[in-house]
């Protein structure tokens, strides 16, 4: 199995150090020499079953000029063409007007969706609960998946997930 998988969210929601902890060593290689100003493929994950292209989608955020605009139709177009999207936000902060953002871009994206809620290692489970209930109608989710990128808590069973749906 094998697919093109795209990450978006909000600046320092974690999406560095989720390909960090997947991909590991090979990020800096990769992203130095991959880099177009259509995306960015930031890693390769091989393993025995699978393997997973991991592309950063900038430009999806707000435009604050023109380019930007530019950018979110290249970011809007590359959307389209992965087999899954990875919508990271931070466990830590409520729905945001950036999330608002993404998602409404998401609407035109006929491509499944996966919210990963990552940092749950610095809220109670409460909080998450609150959080999935806040989440889930915003957009016809494929799954909700709670991680922590930087302690890896989930991050096997995220993988495992996705591999299902190449
Ligand atoms: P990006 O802008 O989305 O690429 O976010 P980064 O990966 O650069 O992370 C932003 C900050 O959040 C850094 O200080 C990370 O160490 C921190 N961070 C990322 N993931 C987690 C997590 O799961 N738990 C905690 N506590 N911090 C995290
Ligand atoms: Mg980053």
């Amino acid at each position: 199995k094998s697919g093109f998988i795209a990450i978006i969210g909000r600046p320092n929601v974690g999406k560095s150090t989720f390909m960090n902890r997947v991909i590991g060593q090979k990020i800096a290689i990769m992203s130095d020499k991959a880099q177009t100003t259509r995306n960015k493929i930031q890693g390769v994950l091989t393993q025995d079953d699978a393997q997973m292209v991991f592309i950063d989608t900038p430009g999806i955020h707000k435009p604050k000029h023109r380019l930007g605009d530019f950018m979110v139709k290249i970011a809007e177009n590359t959307l389209n063409e992965v087999d899954a999207i990875l919508f990271m936000i931070n466990a830590n902060e409520g729905y945001g007007k950036g999330d608002q953002y993404i998602l409404d871009r998401l609407e035109k994206v006929k491509r499944p969706v996966f919210l990963i809620i990552n940092k749950i290692d610095l809220i109670h489970p409460d909080e998450l609960f609150s959080l999935i209930e806040q989440y889930k109608d915003k957009h016809e989710f494929e799954e909700i998946i709670p991680i922590s990128a930087l302690q890896g808590n989930n991050v096997a069973h995220l993988l495992d997930v996705l591999k299902e749906h190449l």
